[in-house]
């Protein structure tokens, strides 16, 4: 990854005392290599490595270990900086607040509206209302209905009308009256840029005067990514940037480029199908993450959510009283799933997406283990001692695994147990503490 060329490209400044304009010149093509890699535009890329240059020419290496470290810092300071610096919230003053969504179809629009939702009702405390006025495929309203399922949110929509400019008025003239305080607008896209589907946005923008609109992009397309902001912002002027499809080894360099070209805020990613897979958008951490230094902050911080404390007490409890059983097991694996899927976890943590590069994750790894967990005796599952090799084999033909299979569980179940007890002084209190207890 970049930070390891970097300390690579690095190790020759070891003993120079100074970074120079001679010895700092293969540093920076490696920057500006790594830059292109994870998809920043070469424009941007280029006037990025000049700044980088300029601050650490005449740094004093001596005095750091690593001089490597210091270039890292320097560089992940300029992209924090060029990323936006800050966090940027969303604008919920309106009564009611209306959101407009634009983007091209396929960006994550209509799913990153029902995560939005889901976001400012359980945690803004806001009443929102889904509104459909993607008219030309039926399927798209269905969806959007499906979505408003899923999260618990009031959808409007009207399949008799095609014009998305009255559905817009009706809905907002509707949340009014029935007391949502958000109106979340979710507009039809093409594949790509075309006149009319600018015309039909800005109409919709000029007749509904959002508080906010925020243009969805699909974080993979790259260069494509720059291009179509461009034209959005053009037209709408948008307030803001939803940066989607961000799981797993996908780098983020769109967010680079995008904030540069149209310098507008990126207020949120999308990291994942799931309703649940949104975050507010932190450029330091998206520095990190291009860096290669995975997203570990983020990925404490959803445990933390996910991760109740009450339960985490009682278990705690149970450790250090030695009576942890399977059944706190099948509780664990189901707060895991709960954070998302294996794939988006496994991006989080550092190294672990290049180590995992080409190999497929089943979403559902846990299956087999729940499965040997359901076939077990509620005795069987809180006295794991008492599992013999005649209960392995009704075990594993209930189960429909092998009793390898079961034998394995039985084995990581011991290993975790034994960890858990040695995490109970330390730093392992410290970590429990972190995941919420
Ligand atoms: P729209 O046409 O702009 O409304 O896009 P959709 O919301 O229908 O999304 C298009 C596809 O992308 C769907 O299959 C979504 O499940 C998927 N999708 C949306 N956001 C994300 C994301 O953050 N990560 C992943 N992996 N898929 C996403
Ligand atoms: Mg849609």
């Amino acid at each position: 990854n970049l930070s390891e060329k970097l300390d690579k490209a690095l190790h020759v400044l070891k003993g120079h005392g100074q970074i120079t304009e001679i010895n700092v010149a293969e540093t920076l093509k490696e920057i500006r290599r790594a830059l292109l890699d994870a998809d920043v535009n070469f424009k941007i890329a280029k006037e990025f490595t000049n700044r980088v240059k300029e601050k650490a020419i005449g740094e004093n290496v001596l005095t750091t270990l690593q001089p490597g470290q210091l270039m890292v810092k320097i560089v992940k300071d300029e992209l924090t900086e060029l990323m936006g610096g800050d966090v940027t919230g969303i604008n919920l003053n309106g009564n009611p607040t209306v959101i407009l969504m634009s983007g091209l179809q396929g960006s994550g629009k209509t799913t990153f509206s029902g995560k939005l939702a889901n976001y400012l009702k359980t945690k803004k405390n806001k009443k929102p209302l889904l509104v459909a006025c993607d008219v030309y495929r039926p399927a798209a309203i269905d969806q959007l209905h499906v979505v408003g399922v899923q999260v618990g949110v009031d959808v409007y929509s009207d399949r008799g009308n095609n014009d998305p400019v009255s559905i817009a008025k009706s809905a907002i003239a509707h949340a009014k009256t029935n007391g949502h305080n958000v109106v979340i607008v979710d507009t039809a896209g093409r594949l790509a840029v075309d006149e009319q589907m600018m015309k039909e946005i800005a109409n919709v923008h000029k007749a509904i005067q959002p508080h906010e609109t925020l243009f969805v992009v699909d974080a993979m397309t790259g260069q494509d990514a720059v291009n179509t902001a461009k034209a959005f912002n053009d037209i709408l002027n948008f307030d803001g940037v939803i940066l989607t499809k961000l799981d797993g080894d996908t780098r983020g360099g769109a967010a680079i480029s995008i904030k540069s070209v149209v310098n507008k805020p990126i207020k949120f990613i999308g990291t994942g199908e799931k309703m649940e897979a949104i975050d507010v958008f932190y450029p330091s951490r998206m520095a990190d993450r291009i860096l290669g230094m995975g997203d570990v902050v983020s990925l404490v911080e959803r445990a933390q959510e996910q991760f109740d404390e009450e339960e985490a007490r009682k278990l705690q409890k149970k450790i250090a009283k030695n009576q942890f059983g399977f059944d706190d097991f099948l509780t664990q694996i189901q707060q895991i799933k709960k954070m998302g899927s294996m794939k988006d976890l496994m991006g989080m943590i550092p190294g672990a997406g290049k180590a995992l590069k080409g190999i497929e994750i089943e979403d559902d790894a846990f299956k087999h283990v729940e499965a040997i967990i359901h076939s077990m005796t509620p005795e069987e599952r809180a006295n794991p001692s008492t599992i013999n090799t005649s209960r392995k084999n009704r075990i594993a033909k209930g189960s429909g695994t092998s009793i390898q299979q079961v034998n394995q569980l039985m084995k990581q179940f011991d290993q975790m147990s034994k960890m858990m007890k040695m995490m109970q002084g330390g730093s392992g209190r410290k970590m429990m503490q972190m995941m919420g207890g």
